[in-house]
């Protein structure tokens, strides 16, 4: 039996999965087995009750704007308990898609507005006919991190009040290409347009959200010289 135990829930998962986010289960999984932690995954969807209590932490990908309707929908239900995990300092990864449906709402490629869960308070525009696609180089200040990754993303999100960047963009577009944030920390909530998978390029990070969710579990945290091999 491992040392420790991490519960995570799969958000939507058989729904929102594109360009590899899946990939970021997969290294928090295999870096989690090196710290003798059990990592046990679980996709809750739709007409799936989600509740708060079961889960260390959230991941939550990116998707096409068809499956974001369908999501938008049903996360409404969840919307309550969902916020509560985020304000009890749950830990949360949210990509792409799932970072904009954490906040107010998005307009998707067509003008529909998808609603979101409130819970944070960015909100995300379109653009007309283009799209924030390449690689792309952010860094955290407080963190003293740099991440590298790729963004394919056509939503322009604009952060609000009490909402940190994940990090300045050094190179690419970011959130929405012109006041130079990327993603989102609030809380133990991480969102990114990084695909990739965001966390492929950045174990740093990944350590850091495995020690978010150890550390309000456990009281533990681990050092990036117990990931290597
Ligand atoms: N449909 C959203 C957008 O284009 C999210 C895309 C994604 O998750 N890659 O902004």
């Amino acid at each position: 039996m491992a040392a420790y135990n991490l519960r995570v829930c799969h958000l939507y998962g058989n729904l929102l999965n594109t360009y590899g986010d899946n990939g970021n289960l997969l290294l928090l999984e295999y870096y989690a087995k090196k710290l003798d932690i059990d990592f046990s995954i679980e996709i809750v969807s739709i007409y799936e009750e989600f509740k708060a209590e079961n889960f260390d932490l959230i991941f939550f990908g990116g998707g096409q704007d068809y499956e974001q309707v369908i999501v938008s929908k049903d996360i409404q239900t969840k919307k309550q308990e969902l916020t509560k995990y985020i304000e009890d300092d749950g830990v949360f990864l949210a990509i792409c898609g799932g970072f904009q449906l954490l906040g107010e709402y998005y307009i998707g490629a067509h003008g529909e507005k998808i609603e979101g869960i409130h819970a944070l308070p960015h909100y995300t525009l379109s653009q007309e006919n283009n799209r924030f696609i390449g690689d792309i180089e952010i860094y955290n200040e407080i963190f003293n991190e740099t991440y590298f990754g790729f963004e394919n993303h056509n939503g322009t999100t604009f952060l609000g009040e009490g909402e940190m960047p994940l990090g300045i963009v050094k190179k690419g577009f970011g959130n929405n290409g012109k006041d130079h944030t990327e993603g989102v920390v609030y809380k133990n909530v991480i969102g990114s347009y990084f695909h990739g998978p965001l966390l492929a390029k950045n174990k740093n990070l990944a350590l850091r959200i495995i020690n978010m969710a150890t550390k309000k579990k456990y009281n533990q945290t681990f050092s990036i010289s117990q990931l290597n091999d």
